[in-house]
């Protein structure tokens, strides 16, 4: 059953013109990084409801404790792995126009991906969301930074830092739970499910919405879905092959170098 799925995945893979890697957490856990809803995963440890965008706004505990997750994130120094190393491989051979992840750790690109989709946004960069945003909209003046910049005002003894622009409030930019996504970035990624003739989602749990209706998206235009997981999906019905393992073991055994 294993070599079974596996091997017609590689079909699936040669056969096809366009290639989009569509990843979540699942690919970056062989990285370090633990995903949200595993039975290790950070949801066991940390209330989902605490970190929502409005809580964020009206709470200046909630923005110290996020920046200090932050930066215990990037201290832990995560490195891409395997599965990383061969989404950006696949870039590189010409038959990927580009990759979209849910992920906020950057891993795709430190592997070499020069085309990555960040649907929830990115925890490399910081952004105003403004002096009064409201019902998850950022209404930020434009203002953004390297998240170091956050860093340095911190260890500088101001542990809220504010737009030094504006005065508005500054935050990761992300997409926090109760936020609207980027209108311009689902708009790219849904480009990329339509003109793709096969879509590998990778090591997401597929129930976090918009982002989980990408694969609907690229059925409905005619292509075809495959899907890596460690565990079952809600699309796995609907996809052309499901290969139960590891994102590091299957994608270089799969995708082209
Ligand atoms: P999820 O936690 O809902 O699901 C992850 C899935 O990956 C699970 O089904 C799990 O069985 C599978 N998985 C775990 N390790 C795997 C491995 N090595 N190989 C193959 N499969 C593996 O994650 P999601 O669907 O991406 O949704 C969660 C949201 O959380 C995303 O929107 C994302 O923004 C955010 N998130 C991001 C990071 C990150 O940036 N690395 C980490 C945690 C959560």
């Amino acid at each position: 059953m294993t070599e079974e799925s596996w091997e017609r995945c590689r079909e699936l893979v040669e056969r096809a013109a366009s290639i989009v890697v569509f990843s979540g957490a699942g690919i970056s856990t062989e990285s370090g990084i633990p995903d949200f809803r595993s039975p290790t995963g950070l949801w066991t440890r940390v209330d989902p409801m605490s970190l929502t965008f409005d809580r964020y706004v009206e709470d200046r505990e909630v923005r110290r404790t996020s920046w200090r997750m932050r930066r215990e994130f990037f201290a832990s120094d995560p490195q891409p792995n395997a599965a990383h190393r061969a989404v950006a491989a696949l870039e590189r051979s010409g038959r990927s126009p580009g990759t979209i992840t849910q992920n906020i750790d950057g891993l795709h690109q430190t592997a070499g991906s020069t085309r990555v989709v960040e649907v929830h946004g990115t925890a490399r960069t910081v952004m105003c969301i403004g002096q009064h945003p409201r019902d998850g909209e950022p209404d930020g003046c434009g203002f953004g930074a390297p998240v170091q910049w956050a860093f340095d005002l911190i260890d500088a003894g101001d542990d809220d830092p504010w737009c030094p622009s504006c005065g508005g409030l500054v935050k990761s930019s992300t997409v926090s739970f109760g936020q609207a996504l980027f209108p311009s970035v689902v708009r790219e990624a849904e480009a990329l499910a339509r003109d793709a003739d096969l879509l590998i989602a990778v090591g997401s749990s597929l129930q976090v919405y918009p982002a989980a209706g990408l694969p609907s998206i690229t059925l409905a235009y005619g292509g075809q879905v495959a899907i890596v997981n460690a565990e079952p999906t809600p699309f796995d019905d609907e996809a052309s092959v499901v290969v139960r393992g590891r994102a590091g073991d299957v994608l270089p055994a799969v995708l082209p170098r």
